[in-house]
């Protein structure tokens, strides 16, 4: 691969759409290692910066627009499960000579000219880091994959996190990544709003299921009322999640009327990645997205169908 980027001038870079901490990790991850390293033009593009990752090493070189240029020599797909979810960057991906698929989701198809795909990685940014030339990793390289990972894992407590994993967020420790602003500035910290809108949804959250399933919604009109932007939700499904008792979270987000993006986390048994699959989303088995139309009531008794199906299978075993 990186016989391929020295020999390459111009080098696109994308994410996937309403980006996240392994998403934004992973781009600029891969932005600093090539621009520090060899001397190709690079573009990154990301459809937003969280404010809270905007700490990272040249966030403020991210692209959230998507002029049209010329065909890249190389482009790099990274956290990205399908080809759609690359949003406005899917053009580049569609034209380039070369597509490099890097990620971790067990739906992806493997979209790429060449792809690495480890579903058993907690992170794309430990995919990245496996493949990177450990002398060529800078601090800054160093804590944009270990941001990565410290997201994706929920600070290393997902079921995700493997030896490996840690192995790999030890050995970024050597490079100096300073630990206490990543976890605190980046994953902790929240503004004033955001905790309010996680009070409200924790506060509305209701309990199906005998309490094995908490639903939580945010329509539009909450939305607006505290100017939401899409990451100031971050974190609340989470906190459903551990709510004691529950296998499956499930937090409903309004987009347009009647179309609702869901987010849902499971604990222990539940496959989220089957179940969102059949909706057109994807992702991990505990934690998982899809969108899906109709009522606030039509979007829960669908999801709810489905998982009742597998918890139904799992205790007749
Ligand atoms: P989140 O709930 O944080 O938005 O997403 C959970 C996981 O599922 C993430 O790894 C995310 O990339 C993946 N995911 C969320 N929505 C979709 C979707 O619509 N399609 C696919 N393929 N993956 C998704
Ligand atoms: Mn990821």
């Amino acid at each position: 691969m990186w016989e391929r980027v020295s020999g390459a001038s111009r080098i696109g870079i994308a994410g996937h759409i309403r980006p996240d901490g392994d998403c934004i990790g992973s781009c600029l991850a891969l932005y600093n290692y090539i621009t520090e390293n060899y001397s190709c033009e690079v573009d990154v593009y990301v459809e937003e910066v969280p404010e809270n990752l905007a700490m990272l090493r040249n966030s403020d070189e991210i692209n959230t627009v998507y002029p049209d240029v010329a065909p890249y020599d190389i482009f790099f797909a990274l956290d990205c499960a399908d080809r759609e979810r690359l949003g406005k960057a899917e053009k580049y991906a569609k034209k380039a000579d070369f597509l490099y698929c890097i990620d971790h989701h067990e739906t992806n198809p493997g979209y790429g000219t060449e792809n690495h795909i480890l579903p058993g990685a907690a992170a794309t940014a430990e995919v990245l880091f496996d493949l990177m030339e450990p002398a060529k990793i800078s601090r800054f390289t160093a804590e944009c994959l270990y941001l990565g990972i410290v997201h994706d894992t929920g600070v290393f407590k997902h079921s995700n996190t493997t030896r490996h994993t840690m192995e790999a967020a030890g050995a970024l420790l050597e490079y100096g990544v300073n630990t206490a602003d990543i976890i605190d500035g980046s994953f902790y910290e929240k503004t004033f709003i955001q905790n309010q809108i996680l009070g409200r949804c924790l506060m509305e959250s209701l309990l199906c299921m005998d309490g094995q399933v908490i639903i939580s919604y945010i329509d539009r009109k909450v939305q607006a009322l505290y100017g939401l932007s899409a990451s100031d939700t971050d974190g609340v499904i989470d906190q459903l999640r551990v709510t004691k008792g529950v296998e499956v979270a499930i937090l409903l987000k309004e987009m347009n009327p009647r179309v609702w993006r869901v987010s849902t986390r499971s604990r222990n048994t539940v496959n989220l990645a089957d179940i969102c699959s059949k909706f057109g989303g994807g992702g991990h088995a505990r934690a998982a997205g899809c969108t899906l139309n109709g009522s606030v009531h039509d979007v829960i008794n669908t999801l709810t169908r489905e998982i009742e199906a597998q918890l139904g299978t799992c205790s007749d075993n």
